[in-house]
Formats: C-alpha cells, structure tokens, sequence
C-alpha cells in the first residue's frame, strides 16, 4: 500500500490521495481542518487504511475530526470508519438501511471468495477487499447517525447536499465555499462494476449541474483534482 499523505489544496481543505492502482480500489479522503473540529470526508477503505490516515493527519499537524462525512457507502469509502473513534458520523438518510444490511453479512476471506464463486462480477471489488483487510478482529460496519434529506450543514460552516444519481443513490456533494472546493465522492462514476450495463458511462450531465462559477476546486476520490476550468473542458470534451 502507498504510504497515505495530505496534501494541502485550498483554503482549509487538505486531500489524501488513494493508491492509484486501480485494482487496490482505494479511494482517497480530504479533511476540512479546523480547530473547533475538522470534517473527515470519507473514513478509508479499512480499518488499516483509516490509522494509516490517522498518521498523515498528524505528520501533517491537522486536527483530529469531529464529524465523518461519507460521500456514500461503498465499501471503499466506509469500512475505516470503526477506527476513527470519538466522531460523528454523517450521511444520506438512504445509506442507513443500505449499510445496516452490509453489516448483517458474514464478512471473513472465505465469504468473499465464497461470492466470487457464485457472482465472478464481484471479482475485482471483492478480491480488493480481501487484500485490505488484514484481520477481520472488531470490524464493523457503521451507519451513519446524522442523517439528512437533502441538504445539511455542520457549524463549522461545511454544507452536504444529496445528489444521487447512478452510481450509488445516497451520493451526496460537500461543500466547503470559503475554500471554493466541492468534494465529489463517485457521483458521476458509472454503477458499480457487478451492476454496471454496457452503455453506462459517467453521468456527465450531474457535473454540468455541479459546475458552479464559484467554485475554484473539484475533487473526485479516484482521480486528481481538478480546477474548474478542466473540469468544464473534461465535460466540453467528452
Ligand atoms: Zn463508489
């Protein structure tokens, strides 16, 4: 695994990439820092993941979070979130049963192997998950606890805003305006590979909608950011 690191980008924001293998299926997590309490979004794709988070936030001297964001609940973005103790947990209303359910499985290697056998779709995402997790000892899935409908705003001045779309229904946009950065989570990825048909593509028309003048920076999980002006000639290209 790539050794994690923050990264500042603007204002109070500092991103974290993912390992840019695209087998390792690990996406990337930003802070908001702040001292009255930062704003983790997303918790790392496993709990090894999420402590090795933990020491880049602290090499890089930011705060410790007090709220944890998920941009939704993809295993990539929730399974660390058991190792960040003390914060709460905010996310789309529609992710809570969709996790309860992700936390009632018998999770363990030989259950993912077991799933691959019977769905070989579930291959690449499953196969990953068996080389993040290196022991499956007081792992769980956790729901969110704060939940909202449409939009929220936590006082630090950090707004959510639920977008949905394809890829996953609970797919919410956090909004950081002092900064002029917009955290996109997978929002217009396509489906999930196992779910995937063959003309899905990215829901460029969700990015069009999110291209707000006032906005400097967007962020993706799995890729780079990018300025608002690649981000509306990546839209004018395709
Ligand atoms: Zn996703």
């Amino acid at each position: 695994m790539a050794v994690p690191q923050f990264h500042h980008l603007a204002g109070r924001v500092w991103v974290c990439p993912g390992d840019p293998d695209p087998e390792a299926v690990q996406a990337g997590v930003a802070v908001v820092a702040d001292e009255r309490g930062s704003v983790m979004i997303d918790a790392g794709q496993s709990p090894t993941h999420a402590r090795a988070i933990q020491a880049a936030l602290a090499a890089a001297g930011l705060p410790r979070p007090r709220w944890l964001v998920y941009t939704h609940h993809h295993w990539d973005h929730v399974w660390g979130a058991c190792a960040w103790p003390g914060v709460e947990i905010v996310g789309h209303e529609t992710a809570v049963p969709l996790l309860h359910a992700e936390a009632a499985r018998p999770w363990s290697h030989h259950y993912l192997d077991e799933r691959v056998r019977a769905d070989p779709r579930l291959g690449p995402s499953f196969r990953a998950r068996a080389r993040a997790m290196d022991s499956w000892a007081d792992f769980t899935i956790l729901p969110p606890t704060r939940t909202f409908t449409d939009v929220d705003e936590l006082s630090v001045g950090v707004g959510l805003r639920h977008v949905g779309g394809g890829h996953a229904p609970d797919s919410t946009v956090v909004l950081v305006p002092d900064s002029g950065v917009m955290l996109l989570g997978d929002c217009f990825y396509p489906p999930p590979a196992h779910l995937r048909r063959p003309d899905d593509g990215p829901d460029l028309d969700l990015v069009r909608r999110l291209l707000w003048d006032d906005y400097l920076w967007y962020v993706s999980s799995h890729a780079e950011p990018m300025t608002a002006e690649q981000a509306r000639s990546a839209v004018e290209a395709a």
